[in-house]
């Protein structure tokens, strides 16, 4: 019984944001069909938690989101569905309209730069303008929607600036009453993963347990768009897979030799099968 599932709709992704390993992604770019993402609902069952629809990737490059999310809400129509952007993606005026028709309940922006400049430099695209009148759109769809719940932005707090070449303006303050008069929440980023072996951020973890085995991330389903089954969102070249949902259920991938070796591989800390695991900070959710 999971707490949260992970789709990933595509790893698709126009940027190239300094905190994100996608210099280091070598597993192919694609984008789950409508077909697929319909039989993997039905493969997985009745779920009444959270769907988290991306990955390592934007999911609004997916010209099928808005299908899908309709096709999630016809098939669990109590079912919550978040998904996390950077909203830096050229839509039509309606698009955010649409998407909240087709039942999406929640929304996290995320948004490092505060200038021109800095948005440039931490996301590798020079997309502010284009985030600000998506972000306009966005709202005008929240106040128009009787079934949408939340929208908040995330923007780094104090302790990422040790680790991020991120400035503090004073556009901060601007830029945060502009967008809650618009209706949205902000929320801050207190820390940066190293995603693995993608970064090096944090010191590994050698002592602590992964939280996959004993933790809050063991409580969330992560399928790629391939439809393999990983262990955690750090895995960002899906290096581990616990087996593939196109070929076998849920309960055949959690009693397969594969999962049961990462179990015993991790509790006894013997980590050679798993390197991405070896520079883990193994950091849970609170
Ligand atoms: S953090 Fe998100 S938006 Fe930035 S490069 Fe990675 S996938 Fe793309
Ligand atoms: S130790 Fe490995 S499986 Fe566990 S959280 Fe870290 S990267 Fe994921």
């Amino acid at each position: 019984m999971f707490q949260e599932i992970h789709i990933e709709n595509t790893n698709s992704c126009g940027y190239k944001c300094t905190m994100c390993p996608r210099d280091k992604h070598t597993r192919q770019i694609g984008f789950m069909s409508v077909e697929d993402f319909s039989f993997l609902l039905d493969r997985l069952g009745p779920h009444q938690g959270f769907f988290h629809l991306h990955g390592f990737g934007e999911p609004l490059l997916d010209r099928k989101l808005i299908e899908k999310i309709a096709v999630l809400k016809s098939k669990l129509p109590s079912a919550q569905s978040l998904i996390y952007s950077t909203l830096g993606v050229r839509v039509k005026e309606d698009y955010f309209m649409k998407l909240l028709e087709a039942g999406l309940t929640h929304i996290v922006i995320s948004f490092y730069g505060f200038t021109r400049q800095d948005y440039q430099q931490i996301h590798g695209f020079d997309g502010i303008e284009l985030v600000k009148r998506n972000l306009e759109l966005l709202a005008q769809a929240m106040k128009s929607s009787s079934t949408f719940v939340s929208a908040r932005i995330k923007i780094p707090g104090p302790t990422i600036s040790s680790s991020l070449p991120i400035n503090q303006p004073p556009e901060i303050l601007e830029f945060c009453s502009w967008a809650e008069e618009l209706g949205f929440s902000i929320n801050k980023w207190s820390y940066v993963h190293n995603y693995s072996d993608g970064r090096t951020y944090n010191e590994p973890s050698a002592e602590k347990l992964c939280p996959v085995i004993e933790g809050k991330r063991r409580d969330i389903l992560n399928i790629t768009w391939d439809l393999n089954v990983i262990p955690c969102c750090y895995d960002y070249n899906a290096t581990i897979r616990f087996g593939n949902l196109r070929e076998q259920t849920v309960e055949e991938i959690f009693s397969s030799p594969e999962y049961l070796a990462f179990v015993l591989a991790h509790k006894s800390n013997y980590l050679d099968a798993y390197p991405i695991c070896q520079n883990c900070e193994k950091h849970d959710y609170s």
